[in-house]
């Protein structure tokens, strides 16, 4: 797509109708006209006429707009109750093999309960504590998170507060137990899956070389019996040059009935060209979900999903995820981190058991987009400044920015402002 921009207006052909333009700062999404758009690449635009609408709508603020800034406060709290996993999955951020390098069986209880405590203690009334059970696998100990889930809810009994509870789990160890723990914490449960049993069982082994597709597809069965007692199910694929079938990932998760499908370039992929194809294969299926089923059946896709509830909100991002400001991963042995796949690296540990660092994340306030000087992208306040783990993948510094990061999110963000169009008819 053949793209424009004049400051804080971006704007894009698009093969049909007039050219379609993007406000930065208000998140708003308009047509402009022809004559706006030749004006825009013209040396010494003409400030009269059809450009000159276009100034004036780049100076409005729209008092609409919602601030993203970020209070500093942990909310979220993703906890790895157990460092093990009985899978093997190839591109396994954690270690290769759910261990982060220093298995774990279980976390210990007795430990963690304090830990909850303290930031439970330090939520004010009227606010929301999410708690995210992770791994390894997580449910190869459900004993340990219904321990946990009843803490909290004992805790925040008689308070207003919010609690919700989330699971990533791979999906193979749905019983009537495990099940049982999930119902009582209405938990939301996102299950990994890269695709049918061709593509899944290569890249999501068991830890004895078998496929584990089919124990998947069983558990979903058994899932779906109590589904009105969960909370909202996902489906995530990760993919990476090895793996770039998301057409076929997007068929095979329309066929289990989950409410969201999530498609995630890996996080520790680096390659130009898979980059570029998994972009184009993201555009592929947001133009199959919408022949299909418009945008709900597009908003399934959380990536767009986002990003229209930020447009119709006009809610800007300032932070790409609350690492470090309002979210932290506690890992298996009670030590805590500002993300999940920092686990075990010592620059980015913030306390261990009751012992926390609040003065470094007052320290870490300032917003991600001027961190990592995104203060001229267009897309800033939709992306909040970007994944800081893949920014230092790929560039060796947390906030010195990931160009193939940045291409993916401002292309999709331009797929999505044609859905918005097409959607909104008034826009
Ligand atoms: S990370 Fe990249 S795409 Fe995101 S706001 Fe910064 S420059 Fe823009
Ligand atoms: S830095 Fe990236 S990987 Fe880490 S918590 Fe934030 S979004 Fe997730």
């Amino acid at each position: 797509m053949e793209q424009r921009r004049y400051k804080d207006i971006v704007a894009f052909k698009w093969g049909q109708g007039a050219p379609l333009a993007f406000h930065a700062r208000n998140l708003e999404v308009a047509e402009i006209s022809d004559d706006a758009w030749n004006e825009m690449s013209a040396s010494e635009p003409s400030l009269a006429g059809a450009f000159k609408a276009l100034t004036n709508w780049e100076s409005e603020n729209s008092p609409d707009v919602k601030s993203g800034k970020l209070s500093v406060g942990i909310r979220s709290l993703t906890i790895n109750v157990t460092q093990i996993c009985n899978l093997k999955c190839t591109y396994c951020a954690a270690g290769g093999d759910g261990t982060y390098g220093s298995a774990q069986t279980k976390i210990n209880v007795e430990k963690t309960l304090p830990q909850l405590k303290l930031f439970l203690e330090r939520i004010p009334e009227g606010g929301s504590f999410n708690i995210t059970f992770l791994g390894g696998e997580p449910l190869l100990y459900p004993e340990g998170i219904q321990e946990i889930g009843n803490y909290v809810r004992l805790m925040t009994a008689g308070r207003d507060i919010t609690t919700r509870f989330s699971i990533v789990t791979n999906g193979t160890l749905f019983n009537e137990k495990t099940l049982s723990i999930l119902r009582q914490l209405k938990a939301n449960i996102t299950v990994s899956l890269d695709g049918p049993a061709e593509i899944n069982d290569k890249t999501r082994p068991t830890r004895n070389g078998i496929g584990s597709t089919s124990l998947v597809v069983e558990g979903l069965k058994l899932l779906e019996t109590c589904r009105s007692d969960l909370g909202s199910l996902t489906l995530h694929g990760v993919f990476n040059r090895e793996n770039l079938e998301i057409a076929k990932a997007y068929e095979f998760f329309q066929s289990l009935n989950a409410d969201r499908y999530e498609f995630t370039y890996s996080v520790e992929e680096n390659d130009d060209a898979s980059n570029k194809l998994y972009v184009e294969q993201m555009n592929d299926i947001a133009a199959k979900a919408y022949a299909l089923g418009g945008e709900s059946e597009l908003r399934k896709i959380t990536l767009f999903n986002q990003y229209f509830n930020a447009l119709d909100n006009q809610q800007q991002t300032e932070n790409f995820c609350g690492s470090g400001k309002s979210f932290l991963v506690m890992d298996a042995k009670n030590n805590l981190f500002t993300c999940p796949w920092e686990v075990g690296n010592k620059e980015e540990k913030v306390g261990e058991n009751t012992n926390v660092d609040f003065a470094r994340m007052e320290n870490e306030s300032a917003p991600l987009i001027e961190k990592n000087n995104c203060q001229n992208c267009w897309a800033r306040f939709m992306c909040g400044g970007g994944c800081m783990f893949i920014h230092k993948k790929g560039t060796g510094s947390k906030h010195q920015k990931d160009g193939q990061f940045c291409y993916r999110t401002r292309s999709l963000l331009g797929t999505t402002f044609i859905y918005y169009k097409l959607s909104r008819a008034s826009c």
